[in-house]
């Protein structure tokens, strides 16, 4: 979508950390983490949230946990945390789907999910 950061970072037109990268997801480093290690996993597909998947998207998803299973592999991570928010009353502030990928001295911790 024209007017979506994430699809801006997608295709490269916002510069990003990238962490991981093949020809359905991108993953790259949260500008303003919550955790030690913040990485955001996007589909390149402009999806709004989970609200808006259908039946076509079910192996994207799968996708998109096997992609966060193996960056946090990579990354030595003993423990995390996947965080998907859906919807502003759910704390989605993007509107492009996006999986958060948390680990190690946790904002949650102090403040309560
Ligand atoms: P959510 O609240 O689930 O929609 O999360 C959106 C996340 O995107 C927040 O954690 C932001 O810090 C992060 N974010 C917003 N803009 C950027 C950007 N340009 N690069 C990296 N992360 C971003």
């Amino acid at each position: 979508m024209e007017d979506c950061i994430f699809c801006k970072i997608a295709k490269g037109e916002i510069p990003s950390e990238k962490v991981f990268e093949n020809e359905n997801l991108l993953a790259f480093n949260d500008i303003n983490p919550k955790a030690k290690v913040h990485v955001l996993i996007i589909t390149k597909k402009h999806i709004e949230s989970v609200k808006h998947l259908e039946e076509i998207d079910a192996k994207l998803i799968g996708e998109l946990f096997l992609a966060a299973q193996k960056i946090a592999k990579e990354k030595n991570m003993e423990g995390y945390k996947l965080v998907v928010n859906v919807g502003r009353e759910g704390g989605q502030v993007v509107d492009h789907l996006h999986l958060h990928l948390l680990s190690g001295d946790f904002w949650f911790n102090k403040h309560q999910l």
